[in-house]
């Protein structure tokens, strides 16, 4: 097992890595720029290394700096958490050429991934269900969109091919849609991602998003943990998850789980990563992409299944075999995530600041990951996740009861938290009744919020 980890990462999942490691018994260095110096990652951490400037590109997204900084100091593994460059292969392979251990997936494999016309092609190829789309390496020209969507009839999805985060998509209904659109996600892409290269999907109307976690290992064992259901989204964002999925028959689990862990064995994955379907209303499920990390959402699959992934998917990169098999894996209960973002619940503007005063809900069965505490200064730099909530009850319905007690109890002064959103989403009744789409924030953001008065006991500003 690895001495010594470097915590290429902040906020939450910095915190759940510096968590996991402490149980395996292995010292940890967080990493942080000016910006973050009272963060809480950098408190728990055995050592704590300024790396840069606020600016990501200079502090969590320097790449030199960072190894230079566990060479310094003598990790032997990286854990690049979430967002930052868990998804890149440079990265990957310059732990790698500098000798230390990167945990996740080897470089092909996040490149391949990221490549995401590749990566439709190779699943194609393995029987893997793909929506019909742009073929080979993707569209940099609107005359090549114009001529795909023809084929494939409207609504289509346009997408960046190097795409995440949701940027650079675009729905379009017609002709002159694409026209206008086609110009702007591309210039969205390449503001983000440095591509202009697009390609095209049929929209999937009413659509769930399900995607499966999947564990393997560096002898080519693979297993699936089950699903979890990221329909609730805003804007192509997820906003709640669950596992099981509502709708999810054992059958269906079992079609869907073997396609999963085909799409990771057919390319030699190993690691913790994410097949995302998308589950059509008449039950057919198609593949959209591979996340080659561990997800946000990561721990309502380890409430129901009982397993750490973030300890799985360290001892799987210090080269040890998968902890359990397949037919081990159970489902037990129900989960819910819930993301609070430090945002205006009506606006959905960031909004940073100090915490003046902070309460986290607790009891069985509410587990709650951040990076808070009284006085915490919310930094305008990063990503507004300031807290998970995640709650586990035997069943669906007791867990959506679970989660509106744990938010009411929810106490966050000084700063404006969207969990208004999540007891409005909550009270939902297709929400209650499981009977929802990716589009369901959509269709409710019109609706009056009656629903998403504060509640007494919820002092979010
Ligand atoms: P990103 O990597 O940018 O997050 P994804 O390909 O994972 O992009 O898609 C994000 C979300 O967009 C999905 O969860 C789903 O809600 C929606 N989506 C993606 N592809 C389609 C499609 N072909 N039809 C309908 N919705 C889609």
């Amino acid at each position: 097992m690895f001495k010594k980890l470097l915590v290429a990462n902040r906020g939450t999942i910095a915190i759940r890595i510096i968590r996991a490691c402490r149980e395996l018994g292995i010292r940890t260095i967080a990493i942080y720029s000016t910006a973050d110096k009272d963060a809480l990652h950098v408190r728990m951490a055995d050592e704590a290394v300024c790396i840069g400037p606020p600016a990501a590109e200079d502090s969590y997204l320097n790449i030199p700096a960072i190894v230079s900084t566990v060479l310094t100091y003598g990790a032997d593994a990286v854990h690049p958490g979430y967002g930052f460059l868990s998804e890149n292969g440079d990265f990957a392979e310059a732990c790698k050429r500098s000798g230390v251990t990167f945990v996740g997936p080897r470089a092909r494999h996040i490149r391949l991934m990221g490549d995401k016309p590749r990566a439709r092609r190779i699943m194609k190829r393995a029987g893997v269900p793909v929506l019909p789309g742009s073929e080979g390496t993707g569209v940099t020209e609107l005359k090549n969109a114009q001529e795909d969507a023809k084929r494939l009839g409207f609504p289509v999805l346009i997408k960046a091919a190097a795409g995440g985060g949701g940027k650079g998509m675009r729905v379009v209904r017609d002709d002159q849609e694409l026209a206008r659109l086609f110009p702007l996600a591309q210039a969205e892409s390449d503001a983000a991602f440095g591509s202009r290269t697009m390609y095209l999907e049929k929209y999937l109307e009413r659509a769930r998003h399900v995607e499966f976690q999947i564990l393997a290992d560096n002898n080519r064992n693979a297993i699936h943990l089950g699903e979890r259901d990221c329909s609730i989204q805003r804007r192509h964002q997820k906003v709640l998850e669950e596992a099981p999925c509502p709708v999810m028959t054992k059958r269906l689990r079992e079609r869907m789980g073997k396609a999963a862990v085909r799409a990771a064995q057919v390319v030699g994955y190993s690691n913790v990563g994410t097949v995302e379907f998308l589950l059509a209303p008449d039950g057919q499920f198609y593949f959209i992409e591979m996340n080659t990390r561990i997800q946000v959402e990561h721990g309502v699959t380890e409430m129901v299944t009982a397993t750490d992934l973030v300890r799985e998917s360290i001892r799987i990169a210090a080269g040890e075999p998968l902890g359990l098999k397949q037919k081990q894996v159970e489902i037990a209960g129900a989960a819910i995530e819930m993301r609070v973002y430090a945002e205006d619940p009506d606006t959905h503007l960031p909004s940073p600041g100090v915490v003046t005063n902070h309460h986290s809900p607790g009891g069985l069965g509410v587990r709650v990951e951040t990076a808070l505490y009284d006085g915490y200064r919310v930094p305008v730099h990063y990503d507004p996740l300031i807290a998970k909530l995640i709650v586990h009850a035997d069943d669906r319905g007791l867990a959506i009861a679970r989660a509106k007690a744990a938010l009411r109890e929810y106490l966050i002064d000084g700063i404006k938290t969207n969990i208004p959103l999540h007891l409005r989403i909550l009270d939902e009744a297709d929400f209650v009744r499981g009977e929802f789409a990716t589009d369901f924030l959509k269709r409710y953001e019109g609706a009056p919020a009656a629903a998403a008065a504060p509640m007494r006991g919820v002092a979010n500003g």
